[in-house]
């Protein structure tokens, strides 16, 4: 590492403050060459974890360009681990960019998206986890899913990996008393017995840890959710009703272009991301409204599909048509329009409806919607969340790792009940143990830990 590197810290555009951070041996150094404090001290002389005031001065033209406030943190207790400098300065693109360029003229580096935690995890501060909880963190939609990715930054995960793998360590010393006194029979029944009852208490461990993480995913990710149904059954109503009630989140998606949105709401702490709500909205026109195609479409991508029926009508071909598509889907059937007089065979309904459940909604007096969203919540978390008392895994990459481990333990598991050859046992454990120890990034190769990293923000 060695080199000093530097970025903007705070998101760009117009801001109260902005802040400038520096990270490495020579933060302190590089930071006198440009920044002047009161009483002629320098960076280097003042007290650790302080802030000071000060200005920032072009040591070329001898300008004063800013007042600023500077936080002195010297190695070890600091993000990084290094000696770290952020200058706050008044927010603004123009003088945060100067300040920036200051630094690069004297001495540092331009920070790569993410390095400042990598360097936390290289430096040992954090582990694998620990760096993906930040990025949770700061990517968290709810305050579930903040909740949860806090838990795992103080190390939540880290612990329970690292208690199951301690757990192993045992194990392993039992198997070895087998290899090292092979000729002691009782002995050996007695560990066999031993081992397998850790074993298992292991494995449920990790089968848990499996199941909780569908939700985690949940809480994290929301709900992938196409609201259905033929031209004018109520389902921008719906939409709006949802946004209206809800507290809803909008964001780009990365790398399109600016009118193709997520929204998300928050039902009771579940994030519904809504798919194609643009096409939900674009309906002023009757005759272009949502078809069987583009439903086809949201209906592919969605893990909940709430189809909505207007009760004031007879069913109708094309609603019958869209219903077999929710099929083999998560479904909440809607009738709607429950304000008008019922003129829909709600029996025939319930005959075509696979066994969805069945809500009754008015969107015009907002009754059923209470339901529908208690409904929405039962149906993915059985009406509990405690994302409080679990301990989640946060990404592919770890739910991979602990599917992998689970397999060489029960591989452990049927060659020592089975009585195989202990080093065989032996081998099985070993490999359980290592991929444990990859989820917390022990032996993680430098093409993950760089991938992982460059989807940091900049200045993180
Ligand atoms: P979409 O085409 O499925 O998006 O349907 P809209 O939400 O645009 O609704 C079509 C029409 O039905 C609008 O005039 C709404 O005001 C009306 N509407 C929607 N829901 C209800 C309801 O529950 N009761 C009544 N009476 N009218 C409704």
């Amino acid at each position: 590492m060695g080199e000093t590197i530097c970025a903007i810290s705070t998101a760009l555009g117009e801001g109260a403050i902005g802040i400038v951070r520096l990270s490495g041996d020579k933060a302190f150094e590089i930071a006198d060459k440009f920044i002047k404090l009161p009483k002629e001290k320098t960076v280097q002389e003042v007290s650790t974890h302080t802030i000071n005031y000060g200005h920032v001065i072009d040591p070329k033209t001898k300008e004063k360009i800013e007042e600023v406030m500077i936080v002195k943190m010297k190695a070890p207790r600091t993000y990084t681990t290094e000696d770290v400098v952020e200058i706050n300065c008044h927010g603004g693109i123009i003088t945060i960019q100067r300040i920036l360029g200051l630094c690069l003229e004297c001495g540092a580096r331009l920070a790569e998206p993410g390095e400042f935690t990598k360097r936390a995890f290289l430096n040992g501060r954090i582990d694998l986890t620990q760096a993906e909880a930040i990025i949770d963190f700061i990517k968290s939609k709810t305050d579930e899913a903040g909740m949860i990715a806090n838990n795992q930054m103080q190390g939540r995960l880290s612990n329970l990996i690292k208690k199951l793998r301690a757990d192993i360590l045992d194990i392993l010393a039992v198997v070895e008393v087998n290899i090292d006194y092979p000729e002691y029979d009782d002995l050996e029944i007695e560990t066999t017995q031993t081992i397998l009852e850790k074993s298992t208490a292991i494995k449920v461990r990790l089968e848990n840890l499996l199941e909780t993480s569908k939700q985690g995913k949940i809480i994290k990710d929301g709900i992938n959710t196409a609201i259905i149904g033929r031209p004018n059954v109520g389902k921008s109503s719906l939409l709006n009703n949802l946004l209206q009630e809800n507290k809803a989140i909008v964001t780009d998606i990365a790398g399109t272009t600016r009118d193709v949105l997520e929204e998300y709401v928050n039902i009771k702490g579940v994030p519904i991301k809504l798919i194609d709500t643009a096409g939900i909205r674009e309906t002023d026109d009757v005759v272009e409204k949502i078809g069987v195609k583009r439903s086809r479409e949201a209906l592919e991508k969605a893990d909940l599909v709430l189809f909505l029926l207007n009760s004031n009508e007879d069913l109708t071909n094309e609603d019958i048509e869209l219903l077999k598509l929710t099929e083999k889907k998560k479904t909440i059937i809607i009738l709607n329009k429950l304000d008008l007089e019922t003129k829909i065979d709600v029996e025939e309904v319930k005959k075509l409806s696979y066994n969805h459940p069945i809500i009754e909604t008015s969107m015009t007096t907002y009754r059923g919607i209470e339901m529908l969203e208690k409904n929405i919540k039962d149906m993915f978390f059985n009406g509990t969340t405690k994302p409080k008392d679990a301990t989640y895994l946060s990404n592919t990459r770890q739910v991979n790792l602990i599917k992998k481990a689970l397999v060489s333990l029960n591989e452990a598991i049927s060659a020592a009940r089975s009585g195989l050859e202990v080093d065989m046992v032996l081998i099985d454990y070993t490999a359980t143990f290592n991929l444990l120890g990859e989820v917390i990034g022990e032996n993680s190769g430098d093409e993950l830990i760089n991938e992982l990293f460059s989807r940091f923000c900049l200045g993180k």
